[in-house]
C-alpha cells in the first residue's frame, strides 16, 4: 500500500497551518546523521526552546557581573521572577493572575497543598482517586494519609473504571460521591489521564466533590499546555502541574500550583516557608508568619532561576500562537492522526484514548492487540526509524503530536513507521 496520498494530504495541512512557523523556535533531536527525529513525545518532555540558552546565558551573565546586586539589578530581577511567569501560567490554567504560581516540583507542589486541603476530620478522611494513578501521585496520597496516622486501607479510596475496560466515566466519580460523600475528605483527580490520554470534565468533577462536601484538586502534569483549562471557573480547590511536559521548560523545569480565590486568605494550616510571606514585609524577617493573598502564599522558598527561564521562553510562544488557534491546531492534527489509524490499523492497534475531543488532549494512547512482546518490538522498530514515542506497560505506545512544534507530516511519518513496525515479524 503506498502512504504518499497522506504525506501529500499532511504536507498541504501544514502549508495552510497559520502556526507551522513556530516550530523553527524549537531545537529538534536529531539521528546520528543530523536528520530531525519524528519527535511525538512531548507528553514526557517537551522540547527546547531556542530562546531559552540565550534568556539562560542572560542569567548566567548577570549573576556574574553583578553577583547579589542581581536580585535587584538583573535585567529580570531574581527578587519578582516567579512573578514574570504568572501572567502565561494564568492563561494556561485559566486563573486569574494571583491564583497561580511557579515553585517547587510537581509532587512536592502535590505535598504543599495537601497539607492545606486534606483536612481528615470524623468519619470524613478518605481520600478519592483513580485506580493506576501515576505512582508519584499515589505514594504522595498513602503518605499523607500515613502523615495524619490514618490507615490508607481505610482512608485511600481508589476508583477504577469496569471491568475490561480503559476508561473512567465522570458518573462513576459523582455516583460514588453521592452515595458515600460524607467519608470523603479530598478528590484528587487528573486532568489527562497519563496511560489513556483520557481528559475529564473539571467543573462536573468538582462540583460533585463540594456537593459532598470535600475539597478538589487536579494533577494536570498532562493537562498544563495541553487541554483548554478554566480552573477559576471550574472552582476547583487547588491544582499542581510540572514544567517539563507540555510547557517545555526543561528535565525538572520548575512547577507550579493553582488555588482558587475563595482560598486567597486561607487560614488552612500550611506548610510556611519565607517566600509565602507577604513581600511587602518579608524582608523584616519577623517570626510572625503573614502569608501572602493568593498562591503565591504557599510558596517556601525563594525560586531557581536557571530552571525556572525556559519556561519563560516557552510561555512566551504560547503567547504568540494564542491558545484558541493552538487548540483548534491540536483537535486537527491529533484527529488527522487517529483517522489515518483507524483507517489503516483497526486490526493491529486499538486505540485507546476516546475519540471524543472534549475528552482528549492531543496525546493518543495506542493498545498493541498482539500483546507485549509485538508491542517492545513495534516501539523499537520506530525508534530504529527515527520516530521518537514511548512505552507505558504492559501493551500502550504512547504519542502526542504536539501543536506548538509538530506537523501533520509528523503524524504521517508516524503512520508510514507503523506500517514497517507492524509488519515486521
Ligand atoms: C509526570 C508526572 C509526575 C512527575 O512528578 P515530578 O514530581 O515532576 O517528578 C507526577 N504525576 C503525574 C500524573 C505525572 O504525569
Amino acid at each position: 500500500m503506498s502512504l504518499d496520498p497522506l504525506l501529500t494530504q499532511a504536507r498541504l495541512l501544514d502549508a495552510a497551518d497559520p502556526l507551522a512557523p513556530l516550530r523553527a523556535r524549537f531545537a529538534l533531536p536529531r539521528d546520528a546523521q543530523g536528520e530531525p527525529l519524528t519527535y511525538l513525545c512531548g507528553h514526557s518532555l517537551g522540547l527546547a526552546p531556542l530562546d531559552a540558552r540565550r534568556l539562560i546565558e542572560e542569567e548566567l551573565d548577570d549573576w556574574a557581573n553583578l553577583g547579589v546586586e542581581g536580585h535587584h539589578r538583573a535585567r529580570r530581577p531574581w527578587i519578582g521572577y516567579a512573578e514574570l511567569l504568572q501572567d502565561g501560567l494564568a492563561q494556561l490554567a485559566g486563573a486569574r493572575r494571583d491564583e497561580v504560581v511557579a515553585m517547587n516540583s510537581l509532587t512536592v507542589n502535590l505535598h504543599l497543598m495537601m497539607a492545606s486541603f486534606y483536612r481528615p476530620q470524623g468519619k470524613r478522611i478518605a481520600i478519592v482517586v483513580e485506580e493506576g494513578a501515576f505512582s508519584s501521585d499515589r505514594h504522595a496520597v498513602v503518605s499523607q494519609i500515613q502523615w495524619h496516622g490514618l490507615d490508607p486501607a481505610q482512608a485511600l479510596t481508589e476508583l477504577a473504571p469496569p471491568r475490561g475496560q480503559d476508561l473512567i466515566d465522570e458518573s462513576q466519580l459523582t455516583e460514588l460521591l453521592a452515595a458515600r460523600g460524607d467519608e470523603v475528605a479530598l478528590v484528587l483527580w487528573p486532568g489527562v489521564q497519563y496511560r489513556t490520554g483520557q481528559a475529564f470534565d473539571l467543573g462536573r468533577i468538582t462540583a460533585a466533590a463540594h456537593r459532598a462536601g470535600a475539597h478538589c484538586g487536579f494533577d494536570l502534569a498532562h493537562g498544563m499546555g495541553n487541554l483548554p483549562l478554566a480552573l477559576h471557573d471550574d472552582g476547583a480547590d487547588f491544582a499542581v502541574w510540572c514544567g517539563y511536559k507540555y510547557l517545555n521548560g526543561g528535565p525538572g523545569a520548575l512547577a507550579g500550583a493553582f488555588v482558587h480565590d475563595r482560598h486567597a486568605r486561607s487560614t488552612l494550616p500550611r506548610l510556611a516557608g519565607w517566600w509565602g510571606h507577604d513581600p511587602a514585609s518579608r524582608f523584616r524577617m519577623e517570626p510572625g508568619f503573614v502569608p501572602a493573598p493568593g498562591a503565591g502564599g504557599w510558596q517556601v522558598s525563594n525560586p531557581p532561576i536557571l530552571s525556572a527561564t525556559p519556561l519563560l521562553a516557552s510561555l512566551q510562544l504560547f503567547a504568540e500562537a494564542g491558545l484558541p488557534g493552538l487548540q483548534a491546531k491540536s483537535r486537527a492534527l491529533t484527529a488527522f492522526l487517529e483517522a489515518a489509524l483507524r483507517e489503516r490499523y483497526a486490526q493491529a492497534l486499538e486505540v485507546v484514548t476516546p475519540g471524543r475531543p472534549e475528552a482528549r488532549g492531543c496525546q493518543l494512547s495506542l493498545r498493541v492487540r498482539a500483546g507485549r512482546e509485538k508491542g517492545r518490538k513495534v516501539i523499537a522498530s520506530l525508534e530504529a526509524q527515527g520516530i521518537v514515542a514511548d512505552w507505558r506497560e504492559p501493551d500502550i505506545v504512547r504519542v502526542a503530536p504536539v501543536p506548538l512544534y509538530n506537523r501533520f507530516e509528523d503524524a504521517a511519518r508516524l503512520v508510514a513507521g507503523l506500517d514497517v513496525a507492524l509488519a515486521a515479524p
